[in-house]
């Protein structure tokens, strides 16, 4: 059983060829730049392996459906394709960002998921029109295969209404969907059925936390494999520091930045997305590079450090206290696999709640699976790598079958 999973954003197509029956991946690849002069696709074969070859391809892509072609010749011609015809894909597994709530669960893609996909651009306008032009993509050269749109915002589809309402007036929510949606659902989802796995407890019986921290991050409450509480909100911009993303902030700020500093509405937007978060503060978006300048005594480095630390710790005694039990915690993503300083430091001081660190766990791993807590912990703490790709084939496998 093959599955082809397609991740695109707006210049960019990332893709992933699963063997689910042998559970491998038998290539990777990212197309850049589609629409641009300098575009290209680096190709990746038996990527992870022995035998792992690379290839990197400069063509012009003037859009998806020219990058979804190269990506199908890539696999179906040669002497021994990869994929020997369309029907030899069980599916295409699309990430899709914002299935707002047209969509609480993910769905095998026909005209009317079609239609719903475009109707919440309103709520991703950078995100969803760019998922889609892979969907019709993929659609368009494979038609006889299933395309699966898998969505972001499906895993916290079970907030309860206290959690996910903002206190605006209800016809925001009731005429214009405002409200909480929570994003990275894939990670998270993935991360704690791999925690339940590790720890070898029911996934019904596990209250966690999950803290993905990347460019993006999001910190979940999970119990029984359902989320109950999640840090981003109606996009992602809401909820911890991050690398270019402003987070949480006085709700009335933007208000102020438009009047006192005569910023447009896209101007203001910019400002929370791209000019805000690690860069805003220290001028550094890259967790790798703000290590280096602390090290050196720069002091806003410091300070981007410690606010995200500062913002993580609050999470998980915020979602503690939803969760009334915790049985574990797991960091995943780009900073939350490998930054043991910040595991370290969003975790001081959280003894006496039962969180306590193996330090020389914690500072060995990186980039794998593994208890970082110490045997006396009551709460286990566990660093988990997040696989969304594999998470999305899943879900794929899933649908098909039924
Ligand atoms: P995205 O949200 O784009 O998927 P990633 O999950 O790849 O992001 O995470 C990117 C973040 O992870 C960056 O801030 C990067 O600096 C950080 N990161 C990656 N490797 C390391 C490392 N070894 N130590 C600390 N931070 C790291």
């Amino acid at each position: 059983m093959k599955i082809l999973v397609i991740n695109s954003g707006s210049s960019s197509l990332k893709y992933k060829l699963f063997d689910m029956t042998r559970a491998r991946v038998i290539c990777s690849g990212l197309a850049e730049r589609i629409g641009d002069k300098g575009a290209c696709l680096a190709h990746t074969l038996n990527p992870g392996t022995e035998s792992e070859k690379k290839i990197r391809m400069t063509r012009a892509l003037e859009s998806h459906t020219q990058a979804i072609e190269m990506v199908a010749r890539l696999l179906m011609e040669g002497d021994n394709p990869l994929v020997s015809s369309p029907e030899d894909l069980t599916a295409i597994g699309h990430r899709v960002a914002q299935g707002g709530e047209t969509f609480k669960e993910n769905c095998i893609v026909d005209d009317v998921v079609i239609r719903g996909i475009r109707e919440n651009i309103v709520l991703a306008p950078l995100h969803n029109p760019a998922n889609l032009a892979g969907i019709q993509a993929a659609i368009e050269r494979f038609p006889s295969v299933p395309s699966v749109a898998v969505f972001d915002t499906q895993f916290s589809k079970d907030l309860p209404d206290y959690a996910f309402r903002y206190a605006l007036p209800e016809a925001f929510y009731k005429t214009h969907k405002v409200r909480r949606y929570g994003f990275h659902g894939t990670s998270h989802r993935f991360v704690t059925r791999q925690l339940a796995g590790l720890m070898d407890k029911p996934l019904a019986r596990l209250n966690n936390i999950v803290c993905h921290l990347g460019n993006g991050s999001s910190v979940t409450a999970v119990q029984g494999g359902i989320c109950r509480e999640t840090s981003m909100g109606m996009t992602p911009t809401a909820g911890l520091i991050m690398g270019t993303r402003c987070g949480d902030i006085d709700p009335s700020l933007p208000c102020y930045l438009a009047k006192s500093m005569n910023q447009s509405v896209e101007g203001v937007q910019n400002i929370l997305d791209r000019e805000s978060g690690f860069a805003g503060i220290c001028g550094m978006g890259d967790m790798r590079d703000i290590h280096k300048a602390i090290a050196t005594g720069d002091d806003r480095a410091r300070l981007a450090f410690e606010m995200l630390c500062h913002g993580i710790k609050k999470y998980i005694g915020a979602y503690f206290a939803v969760l009334g039990r915790l049985d574990a915690i797991a960091f995943t993503a780009g900073i939350g696999e490998n930054d043991a300083a910040v595991r370290a430091k969003s975790l001081e001081g959280l003894e006496p709640m039962g969180i306590v660190l193996d330090s020389r766990a914690n500072a060995a791993t990186r980039g794998k699976s593994g208890l970082i807590s110490t045997k006396y912990s009551p709460v286990q703490v566990w660093v988990i790598p997040t696989n969304e790709e594999l998470e999305i084939a899943n879900a794929c496998k899933a649908l098909v079958a039924s």
